[in-house]
């Protein structure tokens, strides 16, 4: 039995040609009880709280008023703001097989029907369309493209959601200054998934919107500060003692693990 309730989605937005990011790590805690929604030229993103630390991603594509739900692990919760906001649900984004990811998917297909559910792994409850690297799909007018990223589950993806800015979903891949544990893949695969698909977002702004309650991050940011995204680093190949940036990430996961003996 795995323990992953330490671990949540972020949300990554790409805003005019920069990619940052806005996770629960980055929220301010009294904000956890409180739906929070981002406003994009073409979709809205509206953030819900779930479980203790967890957030749903509704993502609602503004021309038709389709949307998905990334990760609805509590689907009444889903319900409600679908009703709320007045849309069509019909795509479900999971990242993961993990309970407090996917273990709503079940109820929500019953609650809706017609539902599509996606997902990279077939212990996905309610999957009804396996996804893979590169596949796409739409939510009405949006496009939604598929990162296969194994490592936290050898079946973890993460979703892009295009447009002006577009938004990615890393599960629990990458987080804010770390990312998830290696609970069925390699360090080899985390260095994948990091350095060279997520790695390769566009990258890169310190700029803040005084309007928002959040703190950007960027990729930029992670190369400087996430240890796990510098291990070309001379100084971290050190901290660790391994020269292959393969094995300090492998280092570093570890290092980290034994030190965050409650998650
Ligand atoms: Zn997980």
């Amino acid at each position: 039995m795995v323990n992953t309730t330490a671990y949540t989605i972020e949300l990554w937005m790409h805003l005019g040609g920069t990619f940052r990011r806005i996770g629960h790590r980055l929220l301010p805690a009294e904000s956890h009880s409180n739906p929070l929604s981002i406003v994009h030229s073409n979709m809205k993103v509206h953030i819900l709280p779930a479980l203790s630390d967890n957030y749903m991603y509704l993502v609602v594509d503004d021309k038709t008023q389709e949307a998905a739900i990334v990760d609805p692990v509590e689907p009444k919760k889903v319900i409600d703001a679908v009703h709320k906001e007045g849309v069509k649900l019909t795509t479900v984004l999971t990242t993961h097989h993990h309970w407090d990811h996917a273990g709503g998917n079940v109820e929500l297909a019953e609650l809706v029907k017609g539902l599509t559910v996606c997902g990279g792994d077939d212990r996905i409850g309610a999957l009804n369309k396996k996804v893979t690297h590169g596949d796409g799909l739409k939510v009405g007018n949006l496009d939604v493209k598929c990162l296969f990223t194994p490592c936290h589950t050898r079946g973890h993806i993460c979703y892009i959601v295009s447009g002006q800015p577009s938004a990615v979903f890393t599960g629990d891949t990458l987080f804010v200054a770390g990312c998830g544990k290696f609970f069925e893949g390699y360090p080899s695969e985390m260095y994948k998934a990091l350095i060279e698909v997520l790695g390769k977002l566009p990258a890169d702004t310190n700029k803040r919107e005084a309007n928002e309650p959040t703190v950007p991050s960027s990729i930029g940011d992670e190369f400087k500060f996430n240890p796990f995204m510098r291990v070309h680093e001379e100084n971290v190949k050190k901290y660790t003692g391994k020269s292959d940036p393969v094995d300090v990430m492998g280092a570093l996961r570890q290092d980290k693990d034994k030190f965050k003996p409650k998650h």
